[in-house]
C-alpha cells in the first residue's frame, strides 16, 4: 500500500446475518466520516467463518445500504481498485502475510490437537481460570516441525504475543492499552484449512485497502491491540481507530437479532423512511453539537463531529419511531419532487387495494393526492394511514 492522505474506512460485516440497526449504525457513522472529508466508503464482506453464512446475506446487506441511501463507493457489486472485496477471494494475501510473519518469527506452526485444547480448557475451567493456550508450540525445535510438516500432520499457524502492549490513541476512548498477553495464549491466525481467522484477515486487508481509519464497535476495542502488534510485526503502518459505543436498547438491554424487528428490511417492509432510521439511530448516540429531530442525509454529513462521540452506549428508542417517521414524511410532503414520489407510490398502493371499486378515477390524479398529502402532512406518521 502507498498510503494516500485520502480518507478511506471501511465497513465490514460477515455475511452470517441480514443487516440490523447496530450494523446500520456503524455503516452510516462510517459513511459520514468519509462524506465530510471527500473520502471512500468501501464494504468489505468478511466471510472467512464458513460455516455460518447465510446464503443471500451478502447482497442483502449491500441492498440496504442502498436503499437507507449510505451505498459504498467500492464493493464488489461496484467494483474498485482494491478489490476482492470478498475475503474467500482473497486468502493468496493472507497466506502470504502468514509466511511472512513465520520468516520473520514473530508467527509459529501449532500442532496441538483439538483433544490436547479441550483439555487445556476443561483444565482451566475446572481450577477457576479463564482458559487460554499455553502456547506449547512456540518451543518446538526447528527439526521436529519439518518432520511434522513432511508427515502431513494437521497445524495452525499462531502469533506469538509480545508482552508489554504499547498504549494507542483511540479517537473516542482516547489513550488505551490493553495487555493482551497477559491474558490470552498465542491467537491463531491461519487455520488449518489455509482460512485466516478474523485478526489477520482484518490487519491485511486494512493494510491492502489503504483503510486511513477504522470506525468499528466497541467490542472490537480489546481486540486493537493484538492488531496494533501484527501491524507491527509486518512493518506495516496501522490506520486510525475510533470505537463506536455499543446501540443498546432504551432499558439498557442487548439489541437481540433474536427479536427480528431490528433488521432493516422489517423497518423498509413497515413503511418506514430510510431517513427516519438514519435520523433515529444517531439520534440515540452521540457525534452531534445538539440532538433534534428531523436532520436528512445532507443535514448528518454537514453537522456529524466525530470528537463529540462520547463512550457512553447510546440508547435506541423505537417508541419514537413514528415520531420520526411523520416528521420526515412532512419533509418529503413539502419537497416538490419527492411529493411527486409520494404521488406515484400512494396512487399503487390506492390501486392495489380499491382498484376497481374506484368510480371516480380523478381522486388518482396527481393534484387531488398531493393536496391530501398537504392537507394530512403532520398528522400522519405513514403512507400507510
Ligand atoms: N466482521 C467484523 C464484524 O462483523 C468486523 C469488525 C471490524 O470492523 O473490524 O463485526
Amino acid at each position: 500500500c502507498t498510503r494516500q492522505p485520502e480518507v478511506r474506512v471501511r465497513f465490514a460485516p460477515s455475511p452470517t446475518g441480514f443487516l440490523h440497526l447496530g450494523g446500520l449504525r456503524t455503516a452510516l457513522y462510517n459513511y459520514l466520516f468519509a462524506k465530510q472529508r471527500g473520502g471512500a466508503l468501501i464494504l468489505r464482506l468478511e466471510d472467512t467463518d464458513r460455516v455460518r453464512l447465510i446464503p443471500g446475506a451478502a447482497d442483502a446487506i449491500e441492498d440496504m445500504l442502498e436503499w437507507a441511501g449510505i451505498p459504498p463507493d467500492e464493493s464488489s457489486r461496484r467494483g474498485g481498485h482494491y478489490g476482492p472485496y470478498v475475503q474467500s477471494e482473497r486468502l493468496q494475501l493472507y497466506s502470504q502475510a502468514a509466511s511472512s510473519l513465520l520468516h520473520t518469527g514473530h508467527a509459529y506452526y501449532c500442532f496441538c490437537t483439538n483433544q490436547r485444547l479441550e483439555l487445556l480448557k476443561r483444565e482451566a475451567q475446572r481450577s477457576g481460570h479463564v482458559p487460554r493456550y499455553d502456547n506449547r508450540c512456540r518451543h518446538l525445535q526447528p527439526e521436529r516441525i519439518q518432520e511434522k510438516l513432511a508427515l502431513g500432520i494437521p497445524h495452525v499457524v499462531r502469533f506469538r504475543l509480545d508482552a508489554g502492549a504499547e498504549p494507542f490513541q483511540d479517537l473516542v476512548f482516547g489513550w488505551t492499552r490493553h495487555e493482551v498477553a497477559a491474558v490470552e495464549g498465542d491467537p491463531v491466525i491461519l487455520k488449518a484449512d489455509g482460512f485466516p481467522t478474523y485478526h489477520l484477515a482484518s490487519v491485511v486487508d486494512d493494510h491492502h485497502m489503504c483503510i486511513s481509519h477504522v470506525l468499528r464497535g466497541s467490542e472490537w476495542l480489546i481486540s486493537t491491540a493484538k492488531h496494533l502488534q501484527l501491524f507491527a510485526a509486518l512493518r506495516w503502518s496501522p490506520p486510525a481507530y475510533a470505537h463506536l459505543p455499543l446501540l443498546l436498547n432504551r432499558d439498557g438491554s442487548k439489541l437481540s437479532k433474536r427479536q427480528g424487528d431490528i433488521f432493516i428490511q422489517h423497518f423498509r417492509e413497515q413503511g418506514v423512511l430510510p431517513e427516519t432510521l438514519l435520523d433515529l439511530v444517531t439520534h440515540a448516540g452521540s457525534g452531534f453539537n445538539n440532538n433534534r429531530i428531523g436532520r436528512r442525509l445532507d443535514e448528518l454529513i454537514q453537522e456529524f463531529n466525530i470528537s463529540k462521540i462520547t463512550t457512553h452506549s447510546a440508547l435506541l428508542d423505537l417508541d419514537k419511531l413514528d415520531e420520526f417517521n411523520r416528521v420526515h414524511l412532512q419533509r418529503r410532503i413539502e419537497d416538490q419532487q419527492m411529493c411527486v414520489e409520494l404521488w406515484e407510490e400512494l396512487r399503487q398502493r390506492l390501486l392495489q387495494t380499491h382498484g376497481s371499486d374506484i368510480s371516480d378515477r380523478a381522486v388518482l390524479e396527481p393534484h387531488y393526492i398531493q393536496r391530501v398529502l398537504q392537507l394530512r402532512k403532520g398528522h400522519i406518521c405513514s403512507l400507510r394511514e
